[in-house]
């Protein structure tokens, strides 16, 4: 195949894009994957712990707990589509293909059970499960023969005329200097699969390249987004004994399915107090409880002492001792950023607005999340609609269009310039545009974020270095999330005070 004009272009290499990339391929196309990463740790995909959730003989519960947890705003439809076809994706890629081997006793899985799930329906692999399926994924499309993968290699913009994607601009990443190296790169349909948003955040679970690239880019282009004010945080983040690690990380909600409680500084449990499934509640419920706990005690941790932690939790274990932490006093948390539940707007088929463009993964609002998104139910969403955007994306021929490259004409660009605006733009999002907002306030972020992304589209118009455009993502991202949020009444986890906040939170009917 020739990888300069591929049948579908696949942006991102999660397990959205793998999974993509293999259902356009098991169509006959060829399939182009590019890249931003350089290894698989750059994708949000390869640190999923607690699993991926698949439908046994609950279809019908499995799909009433996302709805519940999507405090009711999740699309009924989109639900039916994830739980119909949870379990053969999951079969038939994940273990037939992959060979994926999910903890068992032997006899059978052993399905781990999460807060807001009424039953035990989790595959995993210890509390590592990301990396037990993409590397896999990765090292099957690399062997694939319909498939390339050009890995460091970010897509700047899309290519568009009259109102249809033709491709995307591609830097390759092999300039000098770390200049940019761009080429126009056409293709018949083009799937984005770029992932979370979370540079957008000072803190965040998410890996550092998560600049909300394939939302903005989409945006710019013309096509819909959807849900942007629902932000997920996740509540439980190791944070350091002083509230600021370096190297924060994520302490799965499995643990909390086994039975971690959470405790204030005082030493006491609040959850129950807050909501009757206490630990167990909805996630932005536990995150905002958690943040409010903090405020008031300076500081919460995860109690595993009914654990056997370090023989159920191995690998959290070993992330707790690398950074001197010891479980049996508990592990210091907060609400960190963790998960976009809109993104670009989708069908059940990965389309979005615009001709021959398909989205899937935590860039796509499918519908499925709702105002908050059901626990382990992300790698799943990323499986079964990637499959089914890369297979709706093929038949398409391969049109040029007249695509003039980005300019690169100015080098008067200080290296920090990106450094120290990125730096602004997270506290801004922070601040204003956190766990809790304020009507004024969002107001303020978002004529904020407009002076922001004024000046680096001062420089977007005469450069082309891979950074100012993830920048120039990110300030997009966070306007779209910014504005939804100014616009739209509380729900799920987005969650506006206006000066009030309030510590008793309604449980959620299962529909
Ligand atoms: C710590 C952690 C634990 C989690 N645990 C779970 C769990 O147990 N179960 C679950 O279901 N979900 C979990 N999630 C959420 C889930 O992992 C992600 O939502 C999901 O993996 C996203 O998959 P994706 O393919 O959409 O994006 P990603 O896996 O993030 O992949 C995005 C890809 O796009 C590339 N990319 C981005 N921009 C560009 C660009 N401009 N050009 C080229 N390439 C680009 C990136 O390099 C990357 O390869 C967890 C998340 C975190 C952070």
């Amino acid at each position: 195949m020739t990888d300069e004009k591929p049948d579908v272009l696949v942006v991102g290499s999660g397990i959205a894009g793998c999974a993509a990339a293999l259902g356009a391929a098991r169509e006959g196309a060829d399939v182009l994957v590019a890249t931003k990463a350089t290894k698989p740790e750059d994708a949000t995909s390869d640190w999923a712990q607690g699993g991926i959730a698949v439908t046994r003989d609950d279809p019908a519960s499995f799909a009433a707990d996302i709805r519940a947890a999507s405090d009711g705003e999740a699309d009924p439809e989109s639900v039916d589509t994830l739980v119909a076809n949870a379990r053969e994706a999951v079969d038939d890629v994940l273990l037939d293909t992959l060979g994926v081997e999910f903890d068992g006793d032997g006899d059978g899985y052993d399905f781990g059970r999460e807060a807001a799930h009424s039953a035990r329906r989790i595959l995993h692999v210890d509390a590592s499960t990301g990396r037990h399926v993409l590397r896999p994924f990765l090292a099957h499309l690399q062997a694939h023969d319909r498939v390339t993968v050009l890995e460091d290699t970010a897509a700047l913009d899309l290519i568009t005329h009259e109102g249809r994607v033709h491709g995307a601009y591609l830097d390759r990443g092999d300039g000098i200097d770390g200049e940019a190296a761009v080429e126009s790169v056409f293709a018949g349909a083009t799937v984005l699969a770029t992932g979370g948003i979370g540079a957008c955040y000072g803190r965040s679970t998410n890996p550092e390249g998560a600049t909300g690239d394939g939302v903005a880019m989409a945006a710019l282009a013309g096509a819909e987004t959807a849900d942007m004010q629902y932000v997920q945080f996740h509540p439980t983040a190791y944070v350091g004994s002083d509230g600021e690690s370096d190297e924060p990380f994520l302490v799965s909600e499995a643990v909390r399915g086994e039975g971690g409680v959470l405790v204030n500084a005082d030493g006491e449990r609040f959850m129950p107090g807050v909501h009757p499934d206490a630990e167990l509640a909805p996630r932005d419920v536990v995150a905002r409880a958690v943040a409010r706990e903090r405020e008031r005690t300076g500081e919460v941790r995860l109690d595993v002492s009914k654990l056997d932690f370090a023989a159920e939790f191995p690998d959290l274990a070993a992330l707790c001792a690398d950074r001197g932490v010891d479980p049996a006093e508990g592990i210091p948390v907060a609400p960190s950023e963790h998960f976009l539940c809109g993104g670009v707007a989708v069908d059940g088929r990965g389309r979005t607005s615009l001709d021959r463009l398909f989205a899937a993964g935590e860039c796509a609002r499918t519908g499925v999340h709702g105002a908050n998104r059901l626990a382990s139910t992300s790698l799943l969403e990323g499986l079964v609609w990637g499959l089914r955007a890369g297979e709706a994306a093929t038949g398409h021929e391969v049109e040029r269009v007249e695509a003039p490259l980005p300019r690169d004409s100015d080098p008067a660009l200080p290296p920090s310039f990106a450094e120290t605006k990125f730096r602004r733009l997270q506290t801004l999002m922070d601040e204003y545009v956190g766990l809790e907002r304020d009507s004024a306030d969002l107001q303020r972020a978002t004529a904020a974020l407009m002076r922001l992304k004024g000046e680096v589209d001062a420089y977007t118009r005469t450069r082309t270095s891979r950074g100012l455009y993830e920048l120039r993502n990110a300030c997009v991202t966070a306007l779209l999330v910014a504005r939804a949020a100014s616009e739209s009444p509380s729900a799920g986890c987005h969650r506006l005070v206006d000066g009030e906040g309030d510590t008793q939170e309604e449980p959620r009917a299962r529909p």
